[in-house]
């Protein structure tokens, strides 16, 4: 295809039909096989928000986890990922936290199935195999991609399904409990989500989403960093009771406040001097961020690149200086693209100490972009980088191609 669109510039650009033909001929099913397909996503703006019952900004993006499989009676599940080779497998008797084994990659699937079953959903065994073009352990979320294709393939057909928001807070559960990751909602949510051409402004207090649309003549280019996010766990887990403290002092004053979603400026103002100098910190770049998620939402409809741009760099900013969960890696990332002509901003995005920078690029630039990544970056980190130019894609669900 050269007809100029930008999808056409994706890396690994695949035909969906060669692709479901080679699932379907690794899975060799004894009769017709069923899809389905789950995409990664990537956060525009509002970063650390989610578990602060705050507001955040993702897309659904063209890198996907795709499932063949054919359903069976045994209660059980069997699933080969191409990345990995050999078939694994799990009961659904017996599995519950408490009983799961050594960490393996199906324990993602193990999970969703727990999850469901906790939730009241019924759910049926498959043999399958599965593959993914989303980076892993990059911060595109290929776990929460991996969780909501299981969701689907586990799914009974003709049983109620929940909405993308309370099957995301069910697949969220299988992942905090099981797999033990504490994650917020959005990956999942995303994932489920997802609406072509648009963001999804996700309200983190009550699980409900609006469809945000992308300005024509913008792109999203995904920069990854190569580098480690070793620090994460631990500094995610110290971040989220920093900000527990926070709402505690506060609340001491301000009555209803539950969370700092519920602290607007003036009374961050009335505030700062009672909370420990990192703790107000913090709490800055929260309250800061949940108004930049709403300005950016404004900023998206009205086409206004100029406020995008200021946005996108107060944000990155605030991580790196108040949150400070930025890295050397992802500030050159950024600050390679920002120097780039057409590139309207750009930012560090997920949770932080490596993983991607998200930018907004106007149509026809996504190659300077990635000439300018592939030119400077290895120079000033010694580290190989990755560019991705995605689209907002719908969320998960199944494939009906046959
Ligand atoms: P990410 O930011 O990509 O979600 P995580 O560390 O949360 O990173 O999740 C990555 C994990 O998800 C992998 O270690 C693996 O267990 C599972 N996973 C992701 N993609 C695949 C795949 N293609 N095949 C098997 N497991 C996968
Ligand atoms: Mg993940």
């Amino acid at each position: 295809m050269s007809d100029g669109h930008p999808q056409d510039l994706s890396v690994e650009a695949q035909g969906a039909a060669a692709r479901a033909a080679a699932l379907r001929t690794r899975l060799n099913a004894s009769g017709p096989a069923q899809l389905v397909r789950a995409p990664g996503r990537v956060n525009l703006i509002g970063e650390h928000t989610d578990y602060n019952e705050g507001l955040v900004l993702p897309a659904a993006i063209d890198r996907e986890v795709w499932m063949a499989f054919e359903p069976w009676d045994r209660p059980e599940v069997e699933l080969t990922s191409v990345d990995f080779g050999e078939p694994l497998s799990f009961s659904f008797e017996g599995l519950s936290p408490e009983t799961r084994g050594a960490k393996r990659w199906i324990d993602y699937v193990a999970a969703t199935a727990w999850a469901m079953r906790d939730a009241g959903l019924p759910i049926r065994g498959f043999r399958g195999v599965m593959d993914s073009n989303i980076p892993i352990g990059s911060g595109l979320s290929s776990s929460a991609a991996l969780e909501m294709a299981s969701s689907w393939a586990l799914a009974v057909p003709g049983a109620p399904r929940p909405d993308a928001g309370k099957m995301a807070a069910i697949a969220q559960r299988g992942e905090n409990k099981y797999v033990g990751v504490n994650c917020g909602i959005m990956d999942q949510f995303a994932s489920a989500a997802g609406v072509a051409g648009h963001a999804l402004l996700i309200d983190c207090r009550v699980n409900q989403f609006k469809a945000a649309p992308m300005p024509a003549g913008l792109s999203l280019v995904v920069c990854e960093t190569g580098s480690l996010r070793k620090l994460e766990a631990s500094a995610y887990n110290t971040r989220r009771s920093e900000c527990e403290l926070g709402v505690k002092l506060i609340a001491e004053r301000e009555p209803g406040v539950k969370a700092l979603r519920d602290v607007d400026e003036a009374m961050l103002e009335r505030n700062l001097s009672r909370l420990p100098e990192v703790v107000a910190r913090r709490c800055e770049h929260i309250v800061r961020e949940d108004a930049r998620v709403m300005e950016t939402v404004s900023a998206l409809a009205s086409g206004d690149l100029d406020e995008l741009g200021q946005l996108f760099a107060a944000s990155h900013a605030s991580l790196r200086d108040l949150y400070e969960v930025s890295s050397p890696e992802l500030d050159a990332m950024v600050e390679i693209a920002v120097a780039v002509p057409g590139v309207v901003g750009s930012r560090m995005t997920g949770a932080g100490f490596g993983g991607c920078t998200v930018s907004l690029v106007k149509h026809g630039s996504e190659e300077a972009l990635r000439d300018a990544v592939l030119a400077q970056y290895q120079k000033k980190t010694g580290l190989q980088p990755r560019v991705y130019i995605v689209a907002a894609v719908d969320g998960a669900g199944p494939i009906h191609d046959q």
